[in-house]
């Protein structure tokens, strides 16, 4: 049984299997391949960890609850996330291999010549749908925290800010709140003067639940005022649920009013899909490269689509490095790869009107910290390129980067910009920082008003 959902990925690994001797199922995402262990109760199952609906951690789980009904499965998880909380994760949940792609039909190969087969007949696959693009007037976007990891506040911050994520989308009258770091408090003040009494309607859209993303969430005034909701909407973690874990940081320990003691209307969806609706606004959503279980969002507004992808690793795109530096040439497999995942993250943001991506460190600071699941700024360039967006905005700023170094960092930016001969507009994120983009506009679809 192969649960994976990309295709790509999928059909190499029923090639080599069948190859080996092997019947093979194969689900684009985890309740589908449930629901066919269930029916076939395959020898082994190779399995993704982050896929819509049922994430591989719990189809692992799912698995090992039914171990009378289903009998021992061996479970490889195949994935793109070399992060050891996600090895530790996926091995307490129940996997017995742990294999990072691009993983090697030889290895798999190798574990599978000691399961023993088991008899079984019937087929089976899925496709996922596309969703269209909805109406409303213009759309202005408003960064309220900007900062990745943790909040800097101080005198050498002063100009991009030091407050954590919290972007602000405004489609027509729909309120879109992406992410609930500290910068999120200032939001809720100001709704409350702009409001003045009357209940305020909020969608608020988590990438993910590292602290910097939600600390802000429990002094988000809306929550706490009679009348008003806001609606959380993400996706289950690798160890347990969103609401669990929003709830949780809101227990006594860490904070004096409970989730379930709030005055206002705040209620947490879990999303099981890749295409969804915050309010009337048409959302897409894509796995990203970080620890955990991470998303990037693109939002279809009638000015073009908003693309927010805080955190994740851009993959190195091949450059030309330092002959003093040597780190080990990639071989042509992790390359093939490294440009594979890229493909569909820049395809996720092709064209895309704003284009908010993680460029947290400089090519220097990348080399020492690889792996750790944010991104070089010259491969976030070069993913911005390649899918020809129209204004890339740098984000997730470096706790240690002081205002100087992320003036630099635009500067780099823009230089390799100029040398791809591209018209990308660049821009780092500050606190203050209002875009406004208007329905069909043309050449430059935005007009932006100078940082506060
Ligand atoms: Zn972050
Ligand atoms: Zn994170």
């Amino acid at each position: 049984m192969v649960i994976d959902d990309e295709p790509v990925i999928r059909e190499m690994l029923v090639r080599h299997l069948e190859a080996q001797g092997w019947r093979v199922f194969e689900a684009d995402n985890g309740d589908a391949g449930l629901a066919l262990v269930g029916t076939h109760r395959p020898s082994a199952v190779l399995c993704d960890l982050l896929m819509p609906g049922t994430n591989g951690f719990n189809v692992c789980r799912a698995i090992r609850a039914r171990r009378d009904e289903l009998g021992a499965i061996t479970i490889i998880v195949t994935t793109g996330s070399s992060f050891p909380a996600d090895r530790q994760n996926a091995l307490e949940a129940g996997a017995d291999h742990y294999l990072v792609k691009p993983v090697s039909p030889k290895e798999i190969a190798a574990i599978l010549s000691a399961v023993p087969a088991r008899p079984c007949d019937c087929p089976s696959a899925v496709a996922p749908p596309r969703a269209a693009c909805g109406e409303a007037d213009s759309t202005r976007v408003r960064f309220w925290g900007v900062r990745g990891s943790i909040a800097t506040p101080g005198p050498d911050t002063v100009r991009y800010g030091g407050n954590t994520t919290c972007v602000e989308v405004r489609v027509g009258e729909e309120i879109i709140v992406l992410d609930a770091g500290t910068g999120i408090r200032l939001l809720g003040e100001q709704l409350r003067r702009e409001f003045a009494g009357q209940p305020v309607k909020v969608h608020l859209l988590l990438t993910h639940t590292h602290w910097d993303h939600i600390q802000g969430l429990p002094f988000f005034g809306p929550i706490h005022d009679r009348g008003s909701s806001v609606t959380v909407l993400g996706y289950e973690g690798a160890r347990q649920s969103l609401l669990k874990t929003l709830s949780s940081q809101m227990d006594s320990t860490f904070f004096p009013v409970g989730l379930d003691q709030l005055a206002g209307g705040l209620s947490v969806r879990e999303l099981h899909e890749l295409e969804f609706r915050a309010g009337r606004v048409p959302v897409q959503a894509i796995f990203t490269h970080h620890p955990g279980v991470t998303l990037a969002y693109r939002l279809h507004t009638p000015a073009g689509g908003v693309v927010f992808m805080p955190d994740t690793e851009v993959l190195p795109y091949p450059r030309p490095r330092p002959a003093a530096a040597t780190p080990a040439q990639a071989a042509p497999d992790t390359e093939d790869f490294n440009s594979y995942k890229n493909q569909l993250l820049a395809e996720f943001a092709r064209g895309a009107e704003l284009f908010i991506c993680d460029a947290q460190y400089t090519a220097e600071e990348y080399e020492r910290r690889v792996g750790w699941g944010h991104s070089c700024i010259d491969d976030t360039v070069q993913l911005a390129l390649q899918a020809q967006a129209k204004h890339l905005i740098l984000f997730h700023h470096d706790p240690t980067h002081e205002d100087a170094a992320i003036d630099a960092m635009v500067e780099h930016a823009r230089q390799i910009v100029a040398r791809a001969g591209s018209s990308l507009r660049v821009d780092a994120a500050a606190e203050g920082l209002e875009l406004v983009l208007h329905r069909k506009a043309r050449p430059s679809p935005l007009s932006a008003a100078p940082p506060a």
